[in-house]
């Protein structure tokens, strides 16, 4: 059964933005930037774009076929993927050829391509190569509220492209009413408002804190089916095993009476697209997803939330320049956007797995915009590489503290992006242009770059392109789960993961990329797939830089050590240090006490280690962890030295030895 071209177009037109389409589309044709608010599914995302694109066809169709993309920005890439094949779906064309989409590391558009979904991360990469965004006639920022770093940049490099291009327009979209500083940024620019058609919502409170709040979730969602006429459930936890997890306990619990469906970024797109599937016969449809359903996709026939009141966020301190990913409470604004995907059909109810007074006392207002909670380093390359090397003069909606733009020069200095001078910050090296090139952090550009002087540029792309994708180990409750753990165990490396996954890529690569072979290991195919991809853009980077490709001997006793100082040239400022006791470690640049993450397949503890990430959990954890010398360290990264970031005693004690 497919969806017949008429029975969308019924749908799009009962859309609440489909009543204001002419007053939009003359909105726009009179002024050069138009700021739209409306209530998440009023039909923003999928729908003005579309509009835009008549006007567009109409107004001067043919006159000049290369300024006619109409580009609309998503902050997340599913979101970017999963729009653009509905938009497909609704003109029906196929995904790729009138409307496509590119995300980082996958472009699927054409020469027809007129309308395309993009992340704002690459609307900014392509602002690299052509600063006035000369392809596109029309651009759409979506998703304004949510104030991600790439969103916030291009604010500020769009006021001086519609300046110098009085034929370009721009449409700034938002969900919630942050509109105001927007309005004051773009001063002059009209705001369109969308009303919405929430019903109203219940709000229920615990009367106590919970404990774990996804048993209370997977509670929660027992007792709506038990006691609550029909009506489809949202439930809100912080990522893929939370969700996974939860997932199996709700099918335990109820079994066959519901329909879980999970979405989270690293899902297949073809699982993603599951959550607009309706229920099978009779049953009723339980969505768990992360907060990518709190504005960027909205599923319709939802009635009752359960918001255990986290998420995944991005923290950062600027005072050790520790950028972490941490499951977080969420701010009063998101709480709101949650319990509002309640009503969207009929009167709702959004279960709050959490006290009233928490939520007036304990949640914040508004979430912070990313680019107060990030480290700058990219940023920086990134501004640099735009032409912006004054940052006290680009225009940010919210200025970066001082302390943490400075921390980002010095780690720039400190990687040999930027010159320094008598502690004053110059311009980018060559270093520092090719490691803006590369869509990756600088360190792993770095790590990059400096490959072919250890002759070990091939492992280090396959191991870049492992640390690119999402995990490409599968592991399964129950029974299998062990068979699982046992054939990861024989992909370990003695030295460490990042070896590991140099192992994984090369036995999938012998094993020419066979699905089977894939299966039998445990090992996500389509995590491989991507891998093989990334690593092929990634080399052509490389080429375009004469950087050379190549191996060491694969029999040489320096094979391995080469590959390991590769890695700590680029992560050098995430060493960690064993402590007295044995069992913790200390992070060389800032002195925090760290454990080896539960999936380190190093079955002893090293005095030293490189870590690909810090993670915050009820424990700080580094994940993805290899063994180094420590006096690799001088060799490698002299810098360390006059680094004062080292604050560790004990690591300073060594190096100075
Ligand atoms: P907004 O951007 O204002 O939040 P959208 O344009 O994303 O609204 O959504 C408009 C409508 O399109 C919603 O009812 C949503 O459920 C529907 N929709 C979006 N994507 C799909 C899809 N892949 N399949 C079915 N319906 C979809
Ligand atoms: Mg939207």
């Amino acid at each position: 059964y497919t969806r017949s071209y008429y029975e969308i177009l019924e749908k799009r037109r009962s859309l609440p933005v489909y009543a204001q389409k002419q007053e939009f589309l003359q909105c726009l044709m009179s002024n050069q930037t138009v700021i739209l608010v409306g209530e998440t599914g009023s039909g923003k995302t999928t729908q003005i774009p579309q509009f835009v694109l008549e006007a567009v066809h109409v107004d001067d169709a043919g006159k000049n076929p290369r300024k006619w993309l109409v580009g609309c920005t998503q902050p997340r890439r599913v979101a970017a993927m999963s729009v653009a094949s509905r938009v497909a779906e609704e003109m029906d064309v196929a995904i790729g050829e009138e409307v496509g989409y590119t995300v980082r590391f996958e472009d699927c558009t054409s020469s027809k391509t007129v309308l395309k979904y993009l992340t704002d991360g690459m609307l900014l990469r392509e602002a690299m190569t052509d600063p006035l965004l000369q392809r596109y006639k029309v651009l759409v920022l979506d998703e304004a509220h949510e104030r991600t770093l790439a969103t916030d940049l291009l604010f500020g490099i769009l006021k001086r492209v519609l300046r110098n291009r009085p034929d370009l327009k721009l449409v700034v979209m938002s969900a919630t009413l942050e509109a105001e500083k927007c309005l004051e940024y773009f001063s002059g620019a009209p705001l369109m408002k969308v009303p919405g058609r929430l019903h109203p919502v219940e709000i229920l409170y615990t009367r106590e804190p919970e404990r774990d709040y996804l048993d209370a979730a997977v509670r929660t969602v027992v007792q709506i089916h038990m006691f609550e006429p029909p009506g489809d459930v949202l439930v809100f936890l912080t990522g893929e095993e939370e969700i996974e997890e939860a997932c199996r306990k709700i099918v335990g619990e109820l079994g066959d009476q519901v329909n879980v469906v999970p979405l989270y970024s690293s899902l297949p797109p073809a699982m993603q697209q599951k959550i607009f599937d309706p229920a099978t016969g009779n049953r009723r449809k339980i969505v768990v997803s992360t907060n990518i359903a709190e504005t960027s996709l909205t599923i319709d026939g939802v009635v009752y939330v359960v918001d255990p009141g986290f998420a995944k966020q991005k923290l950062y301190n600027p005072k050790t320049r520790v950028e972490s990913l941490l499951v977080s409470p969420i701010s009063q604004a998101s709480a709101r956007q949650r319990a509002g995907r309640a009503g969207r059909t009929r009167p709702g109810k959004c279960f709050r797995l959490y006290t009233e007074k928490s939520f007036n006392n304990d949640l914040i207002a508004q979430t912070h915009p990313e680019i107060l909670r990030s480290n700058l380093a990219n940023t920086v390359l990134t501004l640099n590489k735009l032409g912006v090397d004054n940052l006290v003069s680009f225009e940010f909606m919210d200025s970066p503290a001082p302390v943490t733009l400075g921390g980002a020069l010095s780690d720039l200095v400190d990687l040999g992006a930027l010159d320094a001078d008598e502690g004053k910050f110059g311009n980018l090296t060559r270093t520092g242009e090719m490691m803006s090139e590369f869509p990756l952090d600088p360190q792993m550009a770095k790590m990059l770059i400096v490959s072919p002087k250890f002759n070990c540029s091939n492992e280090i792309l396959s191991i870049s392109a492992m640390l690119s994708v999402p995990n490409c180990f599968i592991r399964p409750r129950g029974e299998a789960r062990k068979e699982a753990d046992e054939a990861r165990a024989r992909f370990g490396h003695v030295d460490g993961d990042h070896l590991t996954l140099l192992n994984v890529y090369n036995a999938y690569k012998q094993n020419n990329g066979d699905s089977n072979w894939c299966y039998e290991n445990f090992i996500s195919h389509r995590a491989m797939k991507s891998a093989e991809n990334v690593r092929e853009q990634l080399v052509r980077i490389m080429s375009r830089f004469n950087l050379k490709i190549c191996s060491s001997d694969y029999t040489s006793r320096d094979y391995y050590n080469n590959i390991r100082k590769a890695l700590l040239a680029g992560y050098f400022m995430q060493v960690a240090h064993l402590d007295r006791t044995g069992c913790r470690y200390l992070t060389a640049k800032d002195d925090q006490m760290v454990h080896l993450h539960p999936s380190c397949c190093l079955d002893y503890k090293p005095e030293w280690v490189v870590y690909n990430e810090y993670v915050l959990t009820s424990r700080n954890f580094i994940r993805t962890v290899t063994y180094i010398r420590g006096e690799w360290l001088m060799d490698v990264a002299p810098q360390c030295y006059h680094l004062n970031n080292f604050k560790n005693c004990e690591t300073k004690r060594v190096l100075q030895k």
